[in-house]
């Protein structure tokens, strides 16, 4: 029997990265996918295909998660695909560059809109979902190893993602009364293109690797295998956690 044996999964922000491995991973795992963004575009249709091809159903739904009522309505939707939503994978994200005294209001609130409050209101209309059809929904969060560790010039993000540690600690508490679990997932340096830039620069990937002790960046399937675990029933008692994807990253310690 397959480990996602009727059961239907959103995804969003899953057009590329860590989304769509997730996506492709958990449909080969036997779920039913529903993939997310802004815009319906060739890579959508290119996922969908692979996923049809491992015999599960697929759609994508565009709705943009920095606004709150489209998150709520995302997930209306997407009950309304197959008539049924098991798993809930907030990973559509977004970092900006900045140092503090430079963020502007307008990056500042697209981070936040997008990697905390887009995340909240996707799971409060989940949530709803589920205690009305008595669904035991699981919800992963993509975080970052920025939920714990600093990264000058990225205070906006790691405050969204400082965040969403706190808000997965308390739904943790607040909905096991209704049989959801709500975990994080903390990627460290993955080969996406949100890292286009860091992969161009040699010398300063040399750098980051160097504080990796397994010297290599992360590829968005490993991110996607503790995904599939922690959507699973080989989770049933992991609840409120944080799973670093990270080579050794958060807490590595350099021997001098
Ligand atoms: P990516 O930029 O390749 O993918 C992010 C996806 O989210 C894109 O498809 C984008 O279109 C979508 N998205 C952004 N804003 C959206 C919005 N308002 N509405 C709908 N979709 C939206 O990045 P990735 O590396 O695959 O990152 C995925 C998640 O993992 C993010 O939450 C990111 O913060 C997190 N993360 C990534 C890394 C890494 O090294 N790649 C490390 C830590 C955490």
């Amino acid at each position: 029997m397959d480990r996602f044996e009727n059961k239907i999964a959103l995804i969003t922000g899953s057009s590329q990265g860590i989304g769509a491995a997730c996506a492709l991973r958990l449909a080969k795992d036997g779920c039913d996918i529903i993939l997310n963004g802004h815009k319906f575009d060739e890579r959508g249709e290119k996922l969908i295909k692979e996923i049809q091809d491992m015999g599960r159903k697929a759609t994508f739904l565009e709705a943009d998660l920095s606004k709150a009522n489209a998150a709520t309505k995302l997930i209306t939707d997407a009950v309304a695909v197959f008539g049924h939503l098991d798993i809930l994978v907030n990973n559509a994200g977004v970092e900006k560059k900045a140092s503090f005294w430079e963020v502007t209001e307008e990056d500042y609130d697209l981070i936040m809109n997008t990697n905390l409050k887009g995340v909240f209101f996707s799971i409060q209309s989940f949530v709803n979902y589920c205690r009305k059809s008595k669904v035991a929904g699981t919800i992963i969060n993509m975080s970052s190893v920025h939920e714990e560790i600093a990264f000058p010039h990225f205070a906006a993000y790691c405050t969204s993602k400082g965040g969403l540690k706190m808000l997965t600690r308390n739904l943790a508490s607040e909905l096991a009364q209704f049989n959801i679990r709500i975990n994080n997932v903390a990627p460290g340096a993955v080969s996406t293109p949100i890292n286009q830039n860091l992969l161009n620069n040699k010398e300063q990937l040399e750098k980051v690797l160097q504080n990796i002790p397994l010297k290599r960046m992360g590829k968005a399937e490993d991110v996607a295998a503790v995904v599939a675990f922690l959507a699973s029933d080989d989770a049933a008692y992991v609840t409120g956690s944080t799973y670093y994807v990270d080579g050794g990253l958060t807490y590595h310690y350099e021997e001098q």
